[in-house]
Order: structure tokens, then C-alpha cells, then sequence
């Protein structure tokens, strides 16, 4: 576990990270790591937000000084109505998982940094992806998996938010009943299920044995999902790769310099 705060008693800090729950977040030490190797005096903190505290918890921070927060789990959706000035992305995404507080102006960089970390993993465009789950992030992804050309079919424990979110995709994705694997690349698991300890029913057997198993969620141990995929001999990546990549483009939207990426990623060893 790492240091977090809740709301109320967090101290003053330039930059932090907002969810809840929030103990499992390693950006701080990996937002540490990027402004130390940018030589940048600001603090990174976790605070808890409940989510009908956060109109209140973001005046808090705003009176503290508080320049810029990432938002997770399940405050993303509510960071984007809070915004004033969302950009493209936000809008496109109707999810925000970063935001500056002096003029309410937000961004997503969850899904560009996803598609960043799937060009190092060799999944082309073309290929056809499983995505699990319907939330704030899958969403995102579902969105920026089609604009850049993969081929998408959508499940989610609770069907009609996968029917709802392939509708938003203008019918370049499916919806499908069951999370079957067969003949995808690639399976990814956005859902919060590994938070909640919980297994996906997948028939792992089904996988191609060159495809690659990708969890958003990262930890000190392999998630149920990865252990599956493992054990069915799938290549696999946990989220720490995309945790890197949409920190590094936060940095890089707040403060205007490019955020030193092998420094980040040491920091989650
Ligand atoms: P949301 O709350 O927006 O969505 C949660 C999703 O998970 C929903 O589809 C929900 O299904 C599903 N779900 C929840 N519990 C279970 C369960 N027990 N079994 C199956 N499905 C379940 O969450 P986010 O999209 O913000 O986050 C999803 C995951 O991605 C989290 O683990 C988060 O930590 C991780 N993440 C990692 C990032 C990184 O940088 N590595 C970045 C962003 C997210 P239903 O609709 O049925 O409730």
C-alpha cells in the first residue's frame, strides 16, 4: 500500500491523483521519480475522493494551490462534466482522467497512451480485439482502438452497457454475449474485476496461442486474468506500461516538456 490521503486531510501539493478506491495507485511514486529526473519541486500525492464529494474535494484543492490532478476509478466520467474547457479527447471520450484546475481544462490520456504502448507490443492495426468491460477506460479504448483501425467486439458483465457503447462506436465494433477469444490477437481486460478479486469467465482454451493478454491493472502479484492467460501460454503485459505512458503524456500536457519515460517505468520495478 501505498501513502494516500482522504480529501479533507491531504495537505497542500502541486500535482496528485484522485479515485476511490485509491491505495493501489503507484503513480505517486512514478510521478515522483519523473519530476526528481526533471529536476521539477513539485509534490504528488493520492487522495481518496469519494464521488459525491467531489465538487467539494476540487474547490479544496484549488484553495491549496493545486495545479493539475489525474483522475481514476470512478471519478472520470464526473471529471468531465466538472470541466469547463475539455479538449478533443475529453469530448471524444466524454472521460477525463487529467485535468488543470486553474482554468477547469481537461484532457484523456489513457487511450493514447494505451495505442502508444501497443506499437512496442507488435499489435498491428487490423487485428481483431476483445475488450472486456464498458466502463470510463474501455470506453476510451473502444473509441481509440477503431479510429486507429483495429477491429473491436466489446463484453461487459452487464450486456447493455457493451450495446450502448458499440452503438457510440457507429457500428464499427460489435457487442458480443460472451467473452470468447477465438481468433483475437489481442484481449484486454478493462474491467475493475481485479480490484474486486473477481475471475472472467473466459474459456481460455478457445485463444489464439499467439495472441496477447493485456490487463489495465497492474499490482506486486499477476492478476487472475494474467494467470489464466499465462497458463494457456498467451504472451502477456500488465498495466504498468500504459500506467507509464498516459502519466508521461499528463506530464507533458501540464508542464510542456517531454517526461523522461525510462526514469517513470524504473520507478514501478
Ligand atoms: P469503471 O468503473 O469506469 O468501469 C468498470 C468496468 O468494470 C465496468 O465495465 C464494470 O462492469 C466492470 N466490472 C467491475 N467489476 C467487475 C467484476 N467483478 N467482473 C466483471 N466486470 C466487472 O472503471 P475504469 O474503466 O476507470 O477502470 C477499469 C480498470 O482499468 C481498473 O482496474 C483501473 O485500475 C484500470 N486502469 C488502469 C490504467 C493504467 O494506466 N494502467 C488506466 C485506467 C484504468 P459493469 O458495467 O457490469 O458494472
Amino acid at each position: 500500500m501505498s501513502e494516500w490521503f482522504e480529501w479533507r486531510e491531504a495537505p497542500e501539493s502541486e500535482f496528485g491523483v484522485i479515485g476511490d478506491p485509491i491505495a493501489h495507485s503507484w503513480s505517486p511514486k512514478m510521478m515522483a521519480a519523473a519530476f526528481s529526473e526533471l529536476g521539477a519541486p513539485y509534490r504528488y500525492i493520492a487522495i481518496r475522493v469519494p464521488a459525491n464529494e467531489f465538487e467539494e474535494a476540487m474547490e479544496r484543492r484549488s484553495s491549496l494551490g493545486t495545479i493539475g490532478l489525474n483522475v481514476t476509478i470512478p471519478l472520470k466520467g464526473l471529471a468531465f462534466e466538472w470541466a469547463i474547457t475539455p479538449d478533443q479527447y475529453s469530448q471524444h471520450y466524454r472521460s477525463v482522467n487529467t485535468l488543470r484546475l486553474g482554468d477547469r481544462s481537461a484532457t484523456n490520456t489513457d487511450a493514447s497512451g494505451f495505442l502508444e504502448t501497443l506499437a512496442d507490443l507488435s499489435i498491428e492495426p487490423g487485428s481483431d480485439v476483445l475488450l472486456l468491460g464498458a466502463g470510463g477506460s474501455a470506453s476510451a479504448l473502444a473509441l481509440a482502438l477503431c479510429d486507429a483501425g483495429y477491429n473491436v467486439r466489446v463484453w461487459n458483465r452487464t450486456g447493455a452497457k457493451a450495446d450502448e457503447l458499440v452503438g457510440r462506436l457507429g457500428n464499427r465494433g460489435s457487442s458480443v454475449t460472451e467473452p470468447d477469444p477465438l481468433g483475437c490477437s489481442l484481449i484486454v481486460n478493462a474491467t475493475a474485476s481485479t480490484l474486486s478479486g473477481f475471475d472472467l469467465p473466459i474459456d481460455w482454451v478457445r485463444a489464439e496461442p499467439s495472441a496477447l493478454a493485456y490487463d489495465l491493472a497492474y499490482g506486486h502479484t499477476l492478476s487472475p486474468f494474467l494467470v489464466a492467460a499465462r497458463a494457456a501460454g498467451l504472451r502477456t503485459s500488465d498495466g504498468r506500461a500504459m500506467l507509464v505512458a498516459q502519466g508521461a503524456r499528463s506530464i507533458e500536457w501540464w508542464l510542456g516538456v517531454e517526461a523522461p519515460r525510462t526514469a517513470m517505468a524504473e520507478a514501478l520495478e
